[in-house]
């Protein structure tokens, strides 16, 4: 069986006010039974498969991988190839933030050939506005540790509508993101969710976002300023240099299985989708008794199945077949082309730039009637 991996490193520096993942501050002198654990899971579940098991793409999410000393790392890594195979081109991409540079040449080491910078803006004003602990010194400095370090394949991510932010701040992130020359570079704008600092904030009416008008614009520009740079916009949020669109992302959109391990990870194999507890001593006490920590599970029918497909499949840039939209949406999908919100393009069905500012509620509304 061939499928990704992912597994989930919680362990943060201090808590961004807009984040809902899954994390834990203050606590890596846990990080060695953590790793046990995740270790004792990993086998747990490989023994679970046939016994020609090979993971394509390897990507640790957090939380903050690299704020784990790296030899936890070394150690999953480890496990990994002891119990099942890792293709010899594997992609294995390790989430950083910036402050951990000193850790980039033990994970270069380990085989980690992929580095997910989260920097998330590049001016100081920006970050103090995302509540993030570095600056825009930290962060070009993180990124040049990186390239010094030998990586080729480093991602950045960004996220636009801060707080107080205009156009022409954005701008000048984009620029100066251009001038990096990352091989990929993935664009969020800011959500608030649900119970984080940020949507207490808003409840009070103290958070001055940008308004929905400027966000779009800057998504909009965005894109031209990063096609212009010869990035390809190849999913809603994602943009690279040829040949460095994220391997690991692509298999979950187009449907593929992976195996998840780790606090509050998912996993998505033989039509179920299984994830696991997202408490960190419960997930380590479960694992540590029975091997398992899951929390619960779902089975993908085929009509669940065929939903997925079209809401992921209509977020990337090449799109679905438009025989395929037609023969399951045919309705809808002549409703979304004539609004101009989705368009034919050499017969694959793509979102239109006006598609891509609602992009939800485009998918939604094409898989109404399913
Ligand atoms: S570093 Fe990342 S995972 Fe950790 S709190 Fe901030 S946004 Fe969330």
């Amino acid at each position: 069986m061939s499928l990704g991996l992912y597994i989930h490193i919680p362990f943060c520096r201090s808590r961004c006010p807009y984040c809902d993942f899954a994390f834990v501050v203050r606590q890596t002198h846990l990080a060695k039974r953590y790793t046990n654990a995740v270790v004792h899971e990993l086998q747990t579940q490989i023994n679970a498969f046939d016994t020609n098991t090979t993971f394509d793409t390897l990507y640790f999410g957090g939380g903050t991988p690299s704020h784990m000393p790296p030899q936890y790392i070394e150690q999953i890594l480890n496990a990994v190839q002891k119990h099942a195979s890792l293709s010899s081109n594997a992609e294995i991409t390790v989430e950083a933030n910036p402050g951990d540079q000193s850790h980039f040449s033990t994970l270069k080491k380990t085989g980690v050939n992929r580095l997910s910078l989260g920097i998330q803006a590049l001016t100081d004003r920006a970050l103090k506005a995302l509540g993030r602990f570095h600056n825009t010194e930290d962060a070009l400095d993180a990124f040049k540790a990186a390239r010094a370090t030998g990586f080729t394949n480093i991602g950045i991510d960004l996220i636009f509508g801060a707080p107080k932010q205009t156009q022409e701040e954005w701008t000048t992130i984009l620029k100066e993101a251009v001038t990096l020359n990352a091989e990929h570079i993935s664009v969020y704008g800011l959500t608030i969710e649900p119970d984080t600092n940020f949507d207490k904030r808003a409840k009070k009416q103290q958070l001055p976002l940008p308004t929905e008008t400027l966000q779009s614009n800057m998504f909009l520009r965005t894109i031209d300023h990063l096609t212009a740079a010869h990035y390809e916009h190849y999913e809603i949020s994602n943009f690279a240099q040829p040949n460095f669109a994220s391997q690991h992302n692509q298999s979950y959109w187009e449907g593929k299985p992976y195996l998840g391990v780790g606090l509050s990870a998912h996993s998505f194999i033989n039509n179920k989708r299984i994830w696991n507890v997202n408490d960190l001593q419960t997930y380590m006490q479960s694992v540590e008794n029975t091997g398992l920590a899951v929390a619960s599970s779902e089975t993908i029918d085929a009509n669940k199945h065929l939903l997925e497909k079209i809401m992921l499949g209509i977020r990337r840039k090449k799109g679905l077949d438009i025989d395929f939209l037609e023969q399951h949406t045919p309705t809808q999908l002549q409703h979304l082309l004539n609004h101009n919100l989705l368009e034919n393009h050499q017969n694959r069905i793509r979102l239109t730039r006006k598609g891509l500012l609602i992009a939800d509620a485009v998918c939604t509304e094409l898989v109404k009637d399913l």
